[in-house]
């Protein structure tokens, strides 16, 4: 488990600090697994002050928005002594494949979450509930709540009626219980092809709420499903499936996004319907809900995401361009960078729009105090020291943490020829430059003060080589240092020694804040240049296994592609640059 900051408060630590002092949830009973209330009544008191859950769709990548409620949802667990279930709301069967259920459990491991307590892994499938969903659809039925309506869904449509409309009764609504029952547990029978009939709550069709006139509880569907396979042809709808899910395991506090307020009278509903007909244990589950993350720059609906991989715009769901976790871990995204960001934004019922530097800045405030330093020359240019000898090798060495200076060391030589950043000199230079430029004096950091004596030029008049001297009795760290004082200090690798790498500067994946905007196709928002890879220079020394990250001085966060990147063919994606730059 993580041990971050102290914890801000919030409206929902309101409710639950309220709840936990009125003992509202004190006597629940629990007995695994999740379970009706028969079972659930012969179980002892729930060690878990509070349960709550993520309950991702296997249908796709988690990306920052789902980072929000994962955070949200086993920070609040952390907090209260509670228990946080990962539960795989698969009771879709179309879009739903076993890929992503593992990728969504390395992504909630990776961001530091775990989901076992007392031994027990609280990791559910919604669909291992089928059976239950159909037992209580019987009792509903049986009591009245609920009835198969044989109109197809054009006509349910047509009859539900409009915010100002009220809903007309559908002919089959008054049909007698065991007539619905016997053609239920046909539809279950597969007798019956998709769309011939559906089950249906029998609420209100004049209900001011569209979501209380007899919402859908079960639909037909011939396809197979990736855990039951092809033993149900019947599944449950979301909106009645989920406050069961929650039901049957003991959830206390349900947290989902703003999107689902209008449908809590349903949860409700249900909930307590089945309550009544002694299915489920109280107390029941509540729902509350929060702003759901917007972040600028990206668009984060699994459809667009999608629509973005397959289509070839991004090279896969872990493109270091892409919002999703997966990507933004093979970026250089640290998890605790990621929970930081959680912590800083909040939870609140308004929705509102964070800008992507943010983020960023999250980034590198977690990154500061821990990365490794080293140099990297991404645009290179020659830089001779002209009264070094040839064959002139000085070892030079600088922490490998500046927060820690007492610490590790790394080494690497000085030599006659460096490579230094082309933009580290100018012949013309602008006023407040104060790096390389004739007759100006600038420090090799952690070496000496050097004096510019000019440049070499090719034919189309390119500089390819700067030259210097050096000054003598001017090394870092020796008492003769500090007695020429320059306003420059530049990085540089020895050219001799420098290790060759390919390094991926990223940049945002749209040009414009809201890519996906209503009115506009967000592909037309795509920046052409959000990949631009260049030939670099590394310090010797830099081990570029897959992973490894950096602070290379003066440019940015790095870190060694966990895909291509090998120790002798560095392949590095540049996470974020030191400022903002992005305008
Ligand atoms: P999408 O609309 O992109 O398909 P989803 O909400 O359908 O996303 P789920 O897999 O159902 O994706 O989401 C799992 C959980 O993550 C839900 O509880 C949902 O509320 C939460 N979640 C998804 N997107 C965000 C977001 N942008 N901000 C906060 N929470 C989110
Ligand atoms: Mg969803």
């Amino acid at each position: 488990m993580t041990t971050d900051a102290a914890p801000v408060s919030n409206f929902l630590r309101t409710i639950i600090d309220n709840d936990l002092k009125s003992g509202r949830y004190q006597d629940r009973q629990w007995a695994p697994p999740p379970s009706a209330a028969s079972a659930r009544l012969a179980g002892a008191i729930d060690p878990a002050r509070i349960r709550t859950r993520f309950p991702p769709e296997p249908n796709g990548y988690l990306h920052i928005g789902h980072a929000k409620s994962i955070c949200l949802n086993f920070g609040l667990a952390r907090d209260y002594q509670g228990i946080c279930h990962l539960r795989f709301d698969d009771t879709n069967p179309e879009k739903e494949e076993d890929e992503y259920v593992q990728a969504i459990i390395d992504m909630v491991r990776w961001l530091g979450f775990d989901w076992t307590a007392d031994g027990t892994p609280h990791q559910y499938f919604a669909s291992d509930y089928f059976e239950t969903f159909y037992q209580f659809a019987e009792a509903l039925v049986q009591a009245g709540h609920a009835y198969v309506d044989e109109q197809s869904a054009d006509q349910m449509r047509a009859t539900r009626g409009t915010l100002t409309e009220p809903g007309t009764d559908s002919p089959w609504r008054d049909r007698p219980a065991a007539e619905s029952l016997n053609l239920l547990r046909d539809m279950r029978a597969g007798k019956h092809p998709d769309g011939a009939m559906a089950l249906r709550a029998r609420i209100d069709m004049a209900s001011p709420n569209i979501n209380l006139r007899d919402p859908v509880l079960y639909r037909i569907r011939h396809v197979s499903h990736h855990r039951t396979g092809d033993a149900w042809c019947i599944y449950p709808m979301y909106a009645w499936a989920h406050p069961v899910e929650d039901a049957l395991e003991g959830i206390t506090h349900s947290i989902c996004t703003l999107e689902f307020e209008d449908q809590r009278p349903f949860y409700d509903w249900i909930l307590e319907r089945l309550s009544e007909l002694g299915q489920l244990a109280a107390p029941l589950p509540h729902q509350y809900e929060f702003a759901r993350l917007n972040l600028s720059y990206v668009v984060t609906s699994k459809r667009k995401l999608r629509q973005l991989v397959v289509e070839g715009h991004v090279q896969g769901w872990d493109d270091p361009r892409l919002p999703t976790l997966a990507g933004l871990r093979r970026r250089g995204y640290s998890p605790g960078a990621i929970r930081l960001f959680c912590d800083r934004i909040g939870v609140s019922k308004a929705d509102s729009r964070i800008d992507y530097s943010v983020l960023e800045q999250a980034l590198r405030d977690d990154l500061d105090p821990i990365a490794a330093r080293a140099v990297a020359v991404l645009d290179p240019v020659k830089l001779v020291i002209t009264n070094f000898p040839a064959d002139h090798t000085e070892p030079c060495s600088a922490p490998v943490n500046p927060h820690e200076p007492d610490g590790a060391r790394r080494e690497f030589p000085l030599t006659r020829e460096l490579w230094i950043e082309r933009d580290d000199f100018r012949e013309d230079p602008p006023k407040k430059y104060f790096r390389l430029f004739p007759g100006n004096l600038v420090r090799l950091k952690y070496g000496y003060v050097v004096r510019c004596t000019g440049c070499v030029k090719n034919d189309q008049g390119d500089v390819v080589e700067v030259h210097c001297e050096y000054l003598p009795d001017t090394r870092s760290g020796t008492p003769g240092a500090d007695a020429i004082k320059v306003k420059g200090a530049i990085t540089w690798v020895s050219a001799k020694h420098a290790i060759a790498a390919e390094i991926r500067l990223y940049d945002r994946l749209f040009r414009e804040a809201h890519p996906d905007r209503g009115d506009q196709d967000f592909l037309q928002a795509i920046n052409p240049d959000s990949c631009r890879v260049v030939q670099a220079w590394l310090e010797p020394g830099t081990r570029a296994e897959p992973g490894a990250g950096w602070q290379f001085e003066r440019l940015g966060y790095f870190i060694a592609d966990r895909e291509a990147s090998t120790v002798d063919r560095p392949v590095i994606n540049r996470t974020v640059t030191l400022r903002d730059t992005w305008v």
